[in-house]
């Protein structure tokens, strides 16, 4: 972790990856390319490729009250564990020795999906020890950010080991990453000393929820979900987070996302209430998963159609960055020299959806922020 709070890859002095490995690194790194390896599904414009795009929820109420949203990704956790169809999961949780650090670990008992459910909005990195995690048991599914997904879906287009024994990819909408210091900054307006603390959480409890924290003499507080993402963690995330060609899960087979009601100006209404997931199914794998724990009664089902542009409006962020992802990405090139590899037609075709202007408005802005360093 860097001393802005994010962690970075890097490679330690005096080493020289081989060859075949800085090959790997270059097809899977989502900071290099991200392109999508599997074409399932039919071009749903701004959210990609789709089999169907539903709103639902854990019909599990205690996951739905603690998941982030209303946990339909635990639920299809917990789908898989029972009914066998993959030995382990590879997912985030808080560490145990560090309540305010990510920690990733694989796990085979379905009652520990549920002490996972919530989104840690901090860095989190769930391939760091990827090749040794899945040595430990036959089959995974693996839930972690789309960068993440996409860097191991890709990955194990050139490692047979992973492509065998990774049998679900599973995501969420992601709007970036937020420092580790923005987590310490949220803890201080709370009134707790972050080096006191001994449990956290971002979201849950509810939907939104709250950020809740509780320290070593007892102290218990919390936060709203408008206070703690909207106005310090949400602000403070990863330069690579403000470009990114993927932040709607591309590469998983299922990617889950807070159905919002929002204002006639986008503005997410966050009053308490029952979790709603919106529910991308991408895959056909993630096709029969999802009718199964449908069927099965994991996964309550609201609006089987929804459309896009409802989802559009309920993730106005999410579709605003896919119409101008070729404009900031054209940006990046032309100050710096660098991009990250996507799929551009698509990203084209997103970009005639807004008004020119605003592309000379996200040129110049990002310029700017490239310029000050902060990109
Ligand atoms: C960094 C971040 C940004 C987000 N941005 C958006 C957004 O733009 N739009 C939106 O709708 N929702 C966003 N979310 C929330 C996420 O979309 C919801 O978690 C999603 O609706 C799933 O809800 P759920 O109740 O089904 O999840 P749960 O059933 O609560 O399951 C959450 C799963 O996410 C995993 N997880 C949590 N935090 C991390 C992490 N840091 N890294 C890897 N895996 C993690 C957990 O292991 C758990 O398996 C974000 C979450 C994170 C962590």
């Amino acid at each position: 972790m860097d001393k802005d709070g994010f962690n970075r890859p890097c490679i330690q002095p005096g080493i020289t990856l081989p060859e075949d490995v800085s090959r790997q690194i270059a097809w899977s790194c989502p900071g290099l390319n991200v392109k999508p390896v599997q074409e399932d599904g039919v071009n749903r414009g701004v959210w990609g490729r789709l089999i169907s795009l539903t709103t639902g929820y854990a019909s599990d109420d205690s996951l739905r009250f603690n998941g982030a949203t209303g946990g339909a990704l635990s639920a299809l956790q917990k789908y898989l564990l029972e009914n066998g169809r993959v030995d382990a999961i590879v997912s985030v949780s808080s560490d145990p020795e560090n309540p305010l650090l990510c920690a990733v670990s694989s796990f085979s008992d379905p009652t520990e999906v549920e002490r996972r459910t919530g989104s840690r909005y901090a860095p989190s990195s769930p391939l760091q020890d990827i090749m040794a995690e899945i040595k430990k048991y036959n089959s995974f599914a693996f839930v972690g950010k789309p960068c993440d997904v996409s860097a191991l879906r890709r990955a194990a287009t050139l490692i047979p080991e992973l492509k065998n024994k990774v049998r679900y990819y599973l995501s969420f909408f992601c709007a970036g990453v937020p420092s580790q210091n923005a987590t310490s900054k949220m803890l201080e307006k709370m009134g707790l000393d972050d080096k006191n603390v001994v449990s956290l959480k971002y979201r849950g409890n509810g939907w939104p929820g709250f950020a809740s924290a509780m320290d070593r003499q007892g102290k218990e507080v919390r936060m709203s979900y408008n206070d703690s993402w909207g106005k310090i963690l949400g602000h403070r995330v990863l330069g690579r987070c403000k470009i990114c060609p993927d932040g709607i899960g591309e590469h998983a087979d299922i990617t889950c996302a807070d159905a919002w009601h929002c204002d006639e100006k986008g503005f997410p209404d966050f009053r308490e209430a029952a979790g709603v997931n919106a529910i991308a199914v991408r895959t056909s794998a993630g096709a029969e998963l999802f009718r199964d724990a449908v069927r099965d009664g994991y996964i309550t089902i609201q609006d089987s159609d929804l459309s896009g542009s409802v989802l559009e409006k309920m993730q106005p962020y999410q579709a605003y960055r896919k119409k101008v992802l070729i404009t900031r990405t054209l940006a990046c090139f032309v100050t710096r020299g660098t991009f990250i590899r996507f799929k551009v037609w698509p990203a084209l075709v997103n970009a005639i959806k807004i008004n020119p202007l605003r592309h000379v408005r996200e040129f110049m802005g990002t310029t700017y922020r490239v310029l000050k360093g902060r990109l």
